[in-house]
Formats: structure tokens, sequence, C-alpha cells
């Protein structure tokens, strides 16, 4: 079953409507609405680990700058 994508509730199918309605919040999606929402957030998602690696590669890179300085 998938998730609501703003908050992360249940989403039930709803087969007379074909659309997906959520049970927390009520927002509703078509089939292609939801999974253009879910990769919209999948990039997102990927976007955050790339910098968060970039980040941490320059962490490494300042620290060892700092220690042969010393
Ligand atoms: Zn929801």
């Amino acid at each position: 079953m998938p998730y609501c994508v703003e908050c992360g509730g249940k989403l039930t199918w709803d087969r007379r409507l074909k659309m997906y309605f959520c049970q927390s919040c009520g927002l509703s999606y078509t089939e292609a609405e939801l999974s253009e929402a879910l990769e919209r957030l999948h990039s997102m998602r990927d976007e955050d680990e790339r910098s968060r690696r970039y980040r941490e590669y320059l962490d490494w890179w300042l620290s060892k700058k700092d220690r042969s300085r010393r």
C-alpha cells in the first residue's frame, strides 16, 4: 500500500473514482499524481544525500589540512 507524500498516512484506493485517498489528511491522488509526487520526493532525498556527502568530504579535507599545518 502506498503512503501519503504529505503526512505519511495510509492511502486507500477508490476503485470507483480510480484515485488514492489519504486516511489521515484527506488528500487525493490519481495514480499519475502519486507516482509523480513519489518521484519528486525521491529526487529530493538523492539531493540531500549528495550534499551531505559533499559536506562530509569537505570536513574531512579541511581537518586533514588543519592537521598538516600543525
Ligand atoms: Zn496525508
